[in-house]
């Protein structure tokens, strides 16, 4: 393939763009990487030099021989960087080390109160990646960079959370530039489902390019992956599905001022304040679960009606995007079958049969590293895109 064909103008001799293929873990030999390029023989040597002092690229085993000395063969190196990635929730974080296939090296997890405000929290992330550096044997410098997810909307262009109705104090806080100059790296931030939906799809469905996740726990959201990309929308909000009005369904009030909201009527706090009006008490999303695991019928069909409440929403979903996948998480996800069963009932009767004959419903198997995951392939797929890595690479 000539080179103009391959990439565009300009970009014709970027590493970058010769890193692209061996991204895919295959090991090539020069000469099949100047077949694949169109790119001539000394050329691809001297990017494979820069790649390898670089540390991301490093030689592989011998190509077959067939007489004489078999060619060099080179392959990406994951060990090469190292990303910290923080998934920060209503009530826990979890901050976790990956390498660059967004693998987990080393994680903990810790229970956090976000109205302590953006600096503490952020702190914590600072200091609990320091000591997952120190555990793994790695350093500051191996950092390739940060990725955060926050339980609320999120302007990922600037990294500010909007209006984000838990977290008090966040409203508009630089998490971009507060964590870069702490930790002097890249730092990229998202909304907690979106970097789930991201996670998910890297690690479980990555030949459904189109997919939607839904986390159902103390609120309600969901993430879309369309044509294998996130689609967060023009300004982030994109998947908001919480505050949906449920079609047939109970006008109760929503903290956000409206009435019959998805949230207010499907959601782990909804059902936890509806069982304790019945005299059941529950507090939590996990106090739903509980009660549910230990046999109690309400519990159950609460959950279940609360599948077919977040199905009624799906079905209009399924009729616009027309998913291949939708993956259901979140903690209220943890309650055996009955979410989505209710799911299920509701979407395969209501969508028109070309739009389900393919479509999955499923339960996340990502389950509760799906955020941190989804955080680090934001970073990697920024970082080592051809434009990023040619800069990175003359730094
Ligand atoms: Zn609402």
């Amino acid at each position: 393939m000539p080179a103009d064909r391959a990439f565009p103008d300009g970009l014709a001799a970027g590493r970058g763009e010769v890193f692209q293929l061996l991204r895919d873990g295959r090991p090539r030999t020069r000469a099949e990487l100047s077949a694949e390029t169109g790119l001539a023989r000394s050329t691809i040597a001297e990017r494979i030099e820069t790649l390898l002092a670089s540390g991301l690229l490093r030689s592989a085993d011998k190509a077959g021989s067939t007489g004489g000395r078999p060619p060099t063969m080179f392959t990406f190196n994951p060990a090469a960087r190292v990303v910290l990635a923080a998934d920060i929730g209503a009530t826990h974080a979890k901050v976790a080390l990956t390498d660059l296939t967004s693998d987990v090296l080393a994680e903990q997890e810790t229970k956090v109160d976000l109205a302590i405000g953006p600096e503490a929290v952020l702190g914590y992330v600072a200091e609990a990646g320091q000591e997952l550096l120190d555990q793994t044997g790695r350093s500051a410098r191996d950092l390739l960079g940060v990725g955060v997810g926050l339980p609320g909307p999120v302007e990922h262009s600037t990294g500010r959370p909007v209006i984000p109705p838990i977290m008090p104090g966040w409203d508009g806080f630089d998490v971009k530039a507060h964590l870069h100059e702490r930790l002097g790296v890249l730092t990229l931030v998202d909304n907690d489902v979106n970097l789930m939906a991201l996670g998910e799809h890297k690690t479980h469905w990555p030949d459904a390019p189109n997919m939607m996740f839904v986390k159902v726990a103390t609120g309600i959201g969901s993430g879309l992956i369309s044509d294998g990309r996130l689609h967060r929308g023009s300004r982030g909000s994109a998947g908001d599905m919480g505050h949906v009005q449920v079609p047939h369904g109970v006008e109760v009030p929503c903290r956000c001022g409206n009435l019959g909201c998805l949230e207010a009527v499907a959601s782990g706090a909804a059902i936890a304040a509806r069982l304790t009006a019945a005299g059941i008490p529950a507090l939590t999303s996990s106090d739903v679960v509980a009660l549910a695991r230990s046999g109690s019928v309400d519990a159950v069909q609460q959950i279940r009606q609360a599948g077919r409440d977040i199905g009624e929403v799906l079905a209009t979903a399924v009729s616009l995007f027309n998913p291949s996948v939708i993956v259901v998480g979140g903690s209220l996800s943890q309650a055996g079958e009955h979410l989505i069963a209710g799911v299920r009932e509701v979407v395969y009767r209501r969508s028109l049969p070309l739009a389900t004959t393919e479509l999955r419903i499923v339960r996340s198997r990502a389950g509760n590293r799906a955020g941190v995951i989804g955080a680090a392939t934001m970073v990697i797929d920024h970082a080592l895109s051809p434009f990023e890595l040619d800069a990175l690479l003359d730094r």
